[in-house]
């Protein structure tokens, strides 16, 4: 089965990752933290509750989800800047610890992997609860400093304000809430690679990846 799985925590790094492993193998991807945010979005936008767990599981299960290259449509909007929003991805990791949710959003996961030559998917808990069959599962981490570090860098290239500071504390709240998780929390899978990514470079662990795959 074609289907490599990597998790970590957030700005590891993921999801650059991710798409050029996909790119060199001819793979498609699952970018599973995108649902959670298109959840949030949508209790954002549709006046849920974000404290009810039954209406905001619910409000899931009816949403049309749409990927398209780079771009995402939710019932038909496109929805790509919004979703990347700090606000999205705190509301985000709020309602992944929801058990109802994770369970509404489990076949639109494991659908990703039919009718493709084969499958990344980068999340929190693709190799421990989505995909556990996976040949090859990463667990990719690197020190809380450096990735605030890359999150800075990325967001002041884009001419974005941000504030080093601010990044460090929201990262550390996000991982504490996802490890700490009842359901699903963030740790590695038992047979999964764990790769610091701390001091290498992308294209270094991308090759880090490629090597594993192939032995
Ligand atoms: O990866 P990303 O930052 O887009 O994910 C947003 C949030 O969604 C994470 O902080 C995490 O709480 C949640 N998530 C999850 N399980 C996944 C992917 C993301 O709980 N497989």
């Amino acid at each position: 089965m074609n289907l490599i799985t990597i998790d970590g925590p957030s700005a590891s790094g993921k999801g650059t990752i991710s798409a050029l492993v996909a790119k060199k193998l001819g793979w498609a991807i699952l970018d599973s933290g995108a649902l959670y945010r298109i959840s949030a979005y949508a209790v954002q936008t549709k006046g849920i509750n974000p404290e009810d767990e039954g209406a905001v599981a619910a409000v899931v299960s009816d949403l049309d989800i749409q990927f398209k290259t780079s771009e995402v449509f939710v019932d038909g909007v496109e929805v790509s800047d919004i979703l990347r929003l700090e606000s999205t991805g705190k509301m985000a990791s709020k309602i992944a610890t929801y058990p109802t949710l994770r369970q509404a959003l489990l076949d639109r996961q494991r659908n990703f992997i039919h009718g493709v030559a084969g499958l990344v998917a980068d999340g929190r808990d693709m190799g421990t609860v989505v995909f556990p069959q996976a040949p090859l599962k990463i667990f990719l981490v690197a020190d809380v400093n450096e990735r605030a570090n890359r999150r800075y860098k990325q967001l002041v290239d884009k001419g974005i304000e941000a504030n080093f500071d601010e990044i460090l504390v929201d990262l550390k709240r996000r991982d504490e809430q996802d490890m700490n998780r009842a359901v699903a929390p963030l740790k590695p899978a038992e047979d999964a690679v764990v790769i610091d990514s701390s001091y290498m470079g992308i294209q270094e662990v991308v090759e880090a990846i490629l090597g594993a795959w192939a032995d």
